[in-house]
């Protein structure tokens, strides 16, 4: 059965998902990476894209890689994210080491690419209008509602736009106690046999971008935390992994 997505492998060896239904959008280009395809080494190997883990070269030559193999341009607009809930609208590339913090970029103009980076976290695309957002939505952003935030700062009729909800930790991984459980509404937290509950965090992104308006929602089935081979996973492996990018850009 298919959620919408399909895994790629480029002609110099990246291994990505889009999500079809962006895909056949004339002038729109976009991409979640894996692990797989990049120089990295390790417990980093090897597309490990963030440039304060590992060797910066072998980083900086898999973000060129990934976005060669997605087909957007190297004018990344970065985000320093914190967790929370800020989303600011991008007007120009911006250097990773010195991107302002905020976990979600907009934009409406052409040749930038949004860069949100992840690794177990929700990434999400939205597209409409013309316009396009990229967010990283981790249980603190997905229970404060940064998805909804894009929305708003995108002013854009949500029934005119596509979400892609990529590959992050499924229920089947996101085990956690009552303090993570509080944030979420009810009904979000399924309690488990050991005294801690299972949150679907793709489920609650999903039903807050659907209760504003949007009609297509499309949600990667895979877990990262259950496919070591195809992605990293904070929750699995701690710091000694890398990092993959979700990536949109306007042609
Ligand atoms: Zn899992």
């Amino acid at each position: 059965m298919s959620d919408g997505f399909v895994t790629k492998t480029a002609e110099n060896g990246v291994k990505y998902l889009v999500c079809t239904a962006l895909e056949g959008i004339a002038g729109l280009a976009h991409g979640f990476t894996t692990r797989i395809g990049g120089v990295s080494e390790g417990v980093f190997s090897s597309l490990n894209i963030s440039p304060t883990r590992g060797d910066p070269a072998d980083t900086s030559l898999n973000r060129r890689l990934a976005a060669e193999a997605i087909g957007v341009s190297d004018n990344f607009c970065f985000t320093r994210q914190v967790h929370k809930t800020l989303v600011r609208y991008a007007d120009e590339p911006n250097d990773y080491l010195s991107a302002e913090e905020c976990d979600g970029l907009w934009t409406d103009r052409r040749g930038l690419t949004l860069f949100s980076v992840y690794a177990d976290c929700v990434p999400i695309l939205l597209y409409g209008r013309g316009r396009i957002a990229a967010v990283h939505a981790g249980w603190r952003g997905t229970a404060a509602g940064i998805a909804k935030n894009a929305l708003r700062a995108m002013e854009v009729d949500p029934s005119e736009v596509i979400a892609a909800i990529g590959p992050c930790i499924g229920r089947c991984c996101f085990m956690v106690h009552g303090d993570v459980a509080s944030a979420f509404d009810e009904g979000y937290p399924i309690p488990q046999s050991d005294g801690r509950y299972s949150i679907d965090l793709k489920a609650v992104n999903a039903d807050m971008l659907a209760d504003m308006g949007v009609r297509e929602i499309h949600i990667c089935q895979e877990c990262t935390c259950c496919d070591g081979a195809k992605y990293y996973s904070h929750r699995r492996d701690g710091d000694a992994r890398g990092l993959m990018a979700a990536m949109i850009a306007l042609k």
